[in-house]
């Protein structure tokens, strides 16, 4: 009985592991999508920019285009006043003259400050670019990384899936459908310590009677709160450090296995 107990720790340790294996891989595919994200945005951002340069690029196009008609109306006008008849007629040309050149001055402004807005834009653009590259460049590296991590990742859950699935095995069959069942209703954990006379997992006072159900080793107990598999962690220690011994063979695994309680190599855990 104990020993299955033993088992079921460990199995859970196991399982723990792959839980926070498989979060952490999980949480990889987003991570990528930040980057990707953050990438797209700044690139938009850079076009956005180049957009509005071009626009800007048209409207001195056309000013460029006001301003010489301008010119033009004024030289005509110019031409004009040399054959007006009447003063009348020159009076008024005059005052077209003046209104036209008006007008130009305005126009010119606005050619100035569309010129200067361009510059503006044009150095912003070149800066942009620049930094844009070397951030895509740099972000592409975090994504192959994560990627490589990924795959990595994945290869330590197929791994332990096969190592949890030897271990598994070797577990009684009533003991470990019980274990899954618990393990599906609750957030990962499906057996815990008595501590303090109290249940490991909820805190719940037991009563002296369940302990002592505990204690005798008997069947499954059961915390009633939090319906968790209880045992005893003292029994534990001292059957687990002979149970480190049996799975020693398995030296690859080592790493990736949990850690046992206690669970240091000494000369006299055989006995
Ligand atoms: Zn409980």
């Amino acid at each position: 009985m104990s020993e299955e107990i033993v088992k079921l720790i460990k199995l859970q340790d196991i399982d723990m592991d792959l839980d926070r294996l498989k979060e952490e891989c999980e949480s990889i595919p987003a991570e990528i999508e930040n980057y990707r994200t953050k990438i797209d945005e700044d690139k938009n951002k850079f076009e956005e920019n180049k957009k509005q340069t071009k626009e800007l690029q048209l409207r001195r196009k056309e000013k460029d285009l006001e301003l010489e008609t301008k010119e033009s109306e004024i030289r005509k006008h110019k031409v004009e006043l040399n054959m007006v008849k009447t003063n009348e007629q020159y009076q008024a040309l005059l005052k077209e003259i003046t209104k036209a050149e008006e007008e130009k001055d305005v126009l010119e402004n606005e050619v100035l400050v569309l010129m200067d807005n361009i510059e503006t834009h044009s150095s912003e653009i070149n800066k942009v670019e620049k930094t844009l590259q070397s951030e895509e460049k740099e972000i592409n590296e975090i994504i192959r990384q994560l990627e490589n991590k990924k795959a990595e990742l994945e290869k330590k859950i197929q791994d332990l899936e096969l190592e949890r699935g030897k271990f598994a095995s070797n577990i009684q069959a009533k003991y470990l459908k019980k274990y899954e069942h618990i393990r599906l209703g609750t957030e990962g954990v499906a057996i815990a310590p008595v501590e303090n006379n109290s249940c490991g997992n909820c805190r719940l006072r037991l009563p002296p009677q369940v302990i002592n159900e505990v204690t005798k080793e008997e069947d499954l107990v059961y915390c009633d709160n939090c319906s968790r598999i209880l045992y005893l962690e003292n029994t534990n220690k001292i059957v687990l450090r002979t149970n480190k011994k049996s799975t020693d063979k398995k030296e690859k695994n080592e790493e990736s296995l949990p850690q046992f309680i206690g669970g240091e190599e000494s000369p006299n855990s055989q006995t």
